[in-house]
């Protein structure tokens, strides 16, 4: 895929990346060289200038963007809660989109926030703003998973966050991980991160050009 801005900026000339399924992929390199166009291209949030979007086989790249949502979840740095609705209320804001019944979208909403850790009975009521950094980047993990998508799509997600409370996220985000089995592709800065995390981690230079794509055992030093 290639993605060419209105002001002629080519973020993204040519990249073409094989996501195994159910692996934890990791883009790593400089700020602006194009990691979080991929992913907003993945997601359809921008338009690809050029090429096409394969999940699971299908062609994606055409499809409605509802149902795209259904199929990959999006977690970014300060989370994008929506600050007038609860955390119960933001959890619930795909199966919504999709049209869920009023009582399944609070059951999944109320599953999900067991499942990172916030307790439903005392966190689904509160705002975003009466939750901690790292809280709210829990209820961004599980906004994310509401619908059951089988790709997460997640930039910087726990950047934004104090370095202790940022390795005990990243801890139990590997055992979920491994208890959702999701197809994941993670943007970051942070080599330790990319290591810690990723099953494999792709190298990115100015303009979204792969230069490695190994597991991290297998990375060149450089
Ligand atoms: P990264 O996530 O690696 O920091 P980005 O994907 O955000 O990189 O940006 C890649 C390049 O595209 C940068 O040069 C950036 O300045 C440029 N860019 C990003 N968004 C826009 C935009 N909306 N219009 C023009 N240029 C953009
Ligand atoms: P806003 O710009 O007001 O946050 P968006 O339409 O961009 O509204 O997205 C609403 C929320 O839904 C975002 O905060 C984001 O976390 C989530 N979201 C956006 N795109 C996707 C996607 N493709 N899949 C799942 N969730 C998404």
């Amino acid at each position: 895929m290639s993605k060419v801005y209105g002001d002629g900026t080519v973020a993204v000339g040519g990249l073409t990346l094989d996501v195994p399924a159910g692996e934890l992929v990791v883009l790593i390199g400089p700020s602006g060289c194009g990691k979080s166009t991929v992913l907003r291209m993945i997601n359809r949030l921008i338009q690809p200038t050029q090429g096409r979007i394969l999940i699971d086989g299908d062609d994606v790249t055409d499809v409605d963007p509802v149902e795209l949502r259904r199929r990959i979840g999006y977690v970014i740095q300060n989370v994008g809660l929506f600050p007038h609705q609860s955390i119960r209320a933001n959890v619930g804001t795909v199966p919504r989109l999709l049209g869920w019944k009023k009582d399944r979208v609070r059951r999944r909403a109320d599953e999900l926030l067991e499942l990172v850790g916030l307790d439903p009975a005392r966190f689904g009521k509160r705002y975003p703003h009466e939750l901690s950094g790292g809280q709210r980047q829990r209820a961004g993990v599980a906004r994310a998973l509401a619908a059951d998508p089988s790709v997460l799509l997640m930039d910087e997600p726990f950047s934004a966050v104090d370095p202790i409370v940022r390795g005990k996220l990243q801890e139990e985000f590997l055992r979920l991980q491994a208890a959702v089995g999701k197809t994941i592709v993670l943007v970051t800065h942070d080599i330790d991160e990319a290591v810690k995390l990723g099953d494999r981690i792709a190298v990115l230079s100015e303009g979204g050009k792969l230069e490695q794509y190994a597991p991290p055992g297998e990375l060149l030093a450089e």
